[in-house]
């Protein structure tokens, strides 16, 4: 018997239907770590670490605590601080910039290609200035930044590249894995990742032997030997426990990412079958790289964005908006001195977009469900404003 529509509720994200398939696994996983006992870093870490940059197609991978600190830490190990800047994009999660700033430096915004939501190459180079450091492109939503214009500015002004992969395992960019298409990437295992733990963990994967060490270094206190201080690290050592997790879960990331990929085409099917959504702009794949969609975000008329996302909810529908206040906009940055209107590309997607549910497991039949309530809540409008009755949609 299927559901009727009625009752089906669909959320932004489902951890629990994906749990239910690797229950067994993970239980004798973390069951190994109960009683080794060993808690903190040690052989599980170290797998994790090497299974990672072998994924990843990279020579080194240094597990942390978190994302922001795979971010923070490689900054660290360039000596990015005070006086520096760092390029990057004003539109991706706040660890983005916070990590620039936690240095010391100065995070400089050049605004998006409003087509990919990523960092536009061709205006990096007018951001450059004798202080700059590195670069942050940031592979937003589960798409590559389009790294051969940035890596090659960055080789012309000497700078590291420091790919923000948080939301990329897996994705490519002519055929090359993301964590090692620049000087270092941080990835994010928080659990509504690709790959994600139970709790916060994170990863830098570097080919550099030497960027490796300190990375390695400053995550316990820059400490080596041990109780021997080379620097001020701080701690961001990652959990036996959860590495356990993520190894389990890393050998079924690339049948998730294709359970994300079929599930992205059968939005685009459902959209482009249906009259009443063709004010919804759809989210586009680079021919030159493979999508692994961690967001299937859409772009709708910044009047009905809000009030489309309350009625989504109200059938029980669970939406997101990454994100409503571009970077240059947050409170914390004022001093940088941005207004409205100096990252125009950046402020129109926080006003426009809207993150569908997207997990593997989601049933071709909630999707059904979502498109047409969509179309559904577009033909009211459009019903509403013909009357000319001036009553909110
Ligand atoms: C999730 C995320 C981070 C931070 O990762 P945490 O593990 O939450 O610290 C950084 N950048 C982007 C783009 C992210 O999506």
């Amino acid at each position: 018997m299927s559901l009727s529509i009625e009752s089906l509720s669909v959320p932004a994200l489902d951890l629990k239907a994906q749990y239910q398939t690797i229950r067994d696994e993970i239980e004798r996983a973390v069951r190994d770590v109960i009683e080794s006992q060993y808690f903190i870093l040690g052989p599980e870490v170290a797998a994790l670490e090497a299974e990672v940059a072998r994924y990843c197609e990279a020579e080194h991978g240094i597990g942390c605590a978190s994302g922001s600190d795979a971010l923070l830490l490689p900054l660290m190990a360039l000596e990015v601080g005070p006086g520096d800047e760092v390029v990057t994009t004003p539109y991706s999660f706040f660890a983005t910039a916070g990590a620039i700033w936690r240095t010391g430096a100065k995070p400089v915004f050049v605004d998006i290609d409003p087509e990919t939501f990523n960092i536009d190459p061709a205006l990096i180079e007018a951001a450059i200035t004798p202080r700059t450091k590195a670069i942050i492109p940031v592979h937003l939503y589960g798409q590559t930044a389009d790294m051969d214009p940035i890596n090659a500015i960055a080789k012309k002004h000497g700078l590291a590249v420091i790919e923000d992969a948080a939301q990329a395992i897996g994705a490519s960019y002519k055929g090359r894995r993301t964590g090692g298409l620049g000087t270092a990437a941080a990835f994010s295992f928080y659990p509504s990742k690709n790959l994600g733990g139970f709790g916060d963990a994170g990863l830098v994967t570097t080919d550099d032997p030497e960027l490796a060490k300190r990375v390695a270094r400053l995550r316990v206190h820059g400490m080596e030997p041990k109780y021997h201080h080379h620097e001020v690290g701080f701690n961001s050592r990652l959990d036996a426990l959860q590495a356990a997790v993520l190894r389990v879960k890393l050998r079924h990331l690339d049948a998730w990412t294709e359970g994300r990929r079929t599930v992205a085409e059968r939005y685009q099917n459902l959209f482009e079958g249906q009259a009443s959504t063709r004010e919804v702009v759809l989210p586009t794949e680079s021919t030159d790289r493979f999508h692994v969609y961690n967001q299937f975000v859409i772009r709708v008329p910044s009047a009905i964005r809000d009030s489309l996302r309350e009625q989504l909810a109200a059938r029980r529908i669970g939406t997101e908006i990454y994100y409503p206040v571009p970077l240059h906009l947050q409170t914390c940055f004022a001093s940088l001195g941005h207004t409205p209107g100096d990252f125009p590309h950046s402020e129109a997607a926080a006003n426009e977009t809207l993150a569908l549910p997207m997990y593997p497991e989601l049933a071709e039949e909630a999707q059904r469900h979502v498109v047409e309530s969509i179309g559904q809540i577009f033909e009211e409008r459009a019903k509403t404003s013909k009357k000319g009755s001036g009553r909110a949609a």
